[in-house]
């Protein structure tokens, strides 16, 4: 009001390390227990008010399917209907309410979920999606705390950004919401993406209908409570659960459909886009259609490469949360000089893994999402087994008596085009084609058609013509590149996040370009003397 604040500087929140016995390390675990133990329900959010319902999904940690945490409410299509008009009539305040209001009650959550819901958002994590602490911390904690914080900084330099005015001319661009409400339909794989999907369109003052994932509920539950304490008014998120098909259905029906903000797999995007076409004649604008998606990342190593510098990629890039990032290296192209040296130090380093029950600190990987995704890799490593173009070079176990555990799992394979090679298998599982030193030429162009998608990739080289020469061999082939590093692990502010090809519409999450797909600029020209006759001077006398 009357000033343009300086809003607090974005700067990334330091990861904490939760050593054994330290404050944070007690306070997640004791918020751990109480969360796997008191029974949680979680309700739809509709325009503020609370709404249980007869039909009820049930919470199950992956690590531990016999034990229930809880229940999440179930919409119906009234309910869907009733969150598309809480969205709408919400609107009209929150639209009009100043920027600097709207970025307070963000970043009070930011600040909320720093403080004192640290060890509640990590707990939920853990329990919701199997996270090791270490991965809870970076998602639920420092990626969402860092997507809240810099979006306010990244609006703030959009709002900035305005025409020139020419003599005698005043001009200004209005960066307005979208007119209509906006959807958001989130993954289960990260509490961050979750919140962001809903939190980015709504800073910019736009109102949203959220659908979360049912593998993520026990966290999607935190983050209402958090923007709720934050101050967010009711009607601006509204939060409801279900029928994924019947709630997408539902909210493409409205003419007042203005935007999706998605995150998931290739699959589910397009079949949504395809109805957003089929239905294109009855909105009332065209739709912003943003969708991060799957991904087939890899890494190729050069002769030049350094073998442990590789192997850590590979095990790090390929095994944190089970492989369960849309980042994770899940292909490998390892030159045949260097093959053996790097694949051996993966074993050493695998061998040395833990696997179990994020609330023991000492394990590495946990369990995968859930039955689905057990079976699939389940399948696919039977597969492998019994192909004769691969070999289980390690893992290849899974056991899911108590949670969906499979064992992280390196195949080798003579066959560059095999279908683990090519298929999205969003889990602990990587596979690894070795080619003839002198082909790297013919294998960058093997990486860059194996796949549909286009999400990340790494190359590892100390021999800069190699580097080089990949950067441009790649150019298409990932949204986010890495050299001699793991292609997972991009931090808001510093690595804007997003692919293209079958990976998604690349709008980079943790950027401006994502905050820009969110607004529908007008342009306000007045001039400071208004012309009071028609006549031009060349006109003369
Ligand atoms: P998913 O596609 O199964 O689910 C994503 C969301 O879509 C969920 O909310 C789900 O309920 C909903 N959904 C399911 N069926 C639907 C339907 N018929 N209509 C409308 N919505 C429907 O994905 P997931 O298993 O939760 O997440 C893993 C996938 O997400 C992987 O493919 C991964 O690569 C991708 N992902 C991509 C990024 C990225 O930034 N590119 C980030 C995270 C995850």
């Amino acid at each position: 009001m009357n000033s343009y604040p300086s809003f607090p500087k974005a700067i990334n929140e330091p990861v904490k390390e939760y050593r054994p016995k330290s404050p944070e390390s007690v306070a997640v675990l004791a918020s751990y227990k109480t969360l796997y133990t008191q029974n949680t329900y979680v309700p739809l959010t509709i325009n503020g008010a609370k709404i249980t319902t007869q039909a009820k999904g049930e919470m199950r940690p992956p690590h531990d399917h016999q034990h229930c945490l809880g229940h999440y409410a179930l919409a119906g299509k009234k309910e869907v209907e009733q969150a598309i008009e809480s969205a709408l009539a919400a609107r009209i305040q929150w639209s009009r309410l100043s920027f600097e209001q709207r970025a307070t009650i963000f970043l009070r959550a930011a600040d909320l979920i720093a403080g004192p819901y640290r060890a509640k958002i990590n707990a939920a994590t853990m329990l919701a999606q199997s996270k090791t602490i270490h991965q809870a911390e970076i998602d639920a904690a420092c990626e969402f705390i860092d997507f809240l914080r810099f979006n306010v900084q990244f609006a703030e330099e959009i709002y900035a950004e305005q025409p020139n005015s020419g003599d005698g001319v005043f001009n200004r661009l209005s960066y307005r919401p979208l007119e209509g409400f906006i959807y958001a339909v989130s993954p289960f794989n990260f509490t961050a993406i979750a919140g962001n999907l809903s939190a980015a369109p709504a800073l910019m003052g736009n109102t949203i209908v959220w659908k979360p994932s049912d593998h993520q509920m026990l966290s999607a539950h935190v983050i209402m409570e958090v923007f709720e304490e934050a101050g967010l008014p009711p009607g601006v998120i509204n939060m409801v659960m279900g029928d994924p098909e019947m709630i997408t259905n539902t909210v493409l029906a409205s003419p007042d459909f203005a935007g999706i903000h998605f995150t998931g797999s290739t699959f589910i995007f397009k079949s949504i886009w395809k109805k957003i076409g089929e239905n294109i004649h009855q909105y009332k604008s065209y739709p912003r259609i943003v969708g991060e998606t799957g991904g087939k990342d890899f890494i190729v190593a050069h002769p030049s490469s350094n073998e442990a510098e590789v192997a850590t990629g590979i095990v790090r890039g390929a095994f944190e949360f089970q492989g369960q990032k849309c980042s994770a290296a899940s292909r490998v192209y390892l030159p045949k000089s260097k093959a053996d040296a790097i694949l051996a130090k993966v074993k050493e380093d695998l061998e040395s893994i833990s696997m179990g029950s994020p609330e023991d600190f000492s394990n590495f990987v946990t369990a995968v999402i859930h039955k689905g995704a057990f079976d699939r890799l389940k399948e696919a490593i039977d597969a492998a087994k019994n192909s004769t173009e691969v070999e289980i070079f390690h893992g290849g176990n899974y056991d899911d008596s108590k949670g969906y555990f499979i064992t992280p799992t390196v195949l080798v394979t003579t066959n560059p085009n095999y279908d683990t090679m090519e298929r999205e298998l969003f889990g602990p599982v990587v596979t690894v084609y070795i080619y003839e030193d002198n082909d790297f030429e013919a294998t960058l162009k093997l990486v860059d058609q194996t796949s549909d998608y286009a999400l990340t990739g790494a190359i590892f080289a100390h021999d800069r013509y190699a580097v080089e020469h990949a950067l441009v061999a790649l150019e298409n082939s990932a949204g986010n590149f890495y050299v001699n590093d793991k292609p997972t692990g991009a931090v808001v502010g510093q690595q804007p996040f997003g692919g293209a090809r079958a990976s998604g519409t690349n709008d980079k999450a943790g950027s401006k370009l994502n905050l820009l797909r969110w607004v529908s600029p007008r342009l306000i020209k007045e001039p400071l003397l208004t012309p009071k006759d028609y006549r031009y001077p060349f006109l003369g006398e």
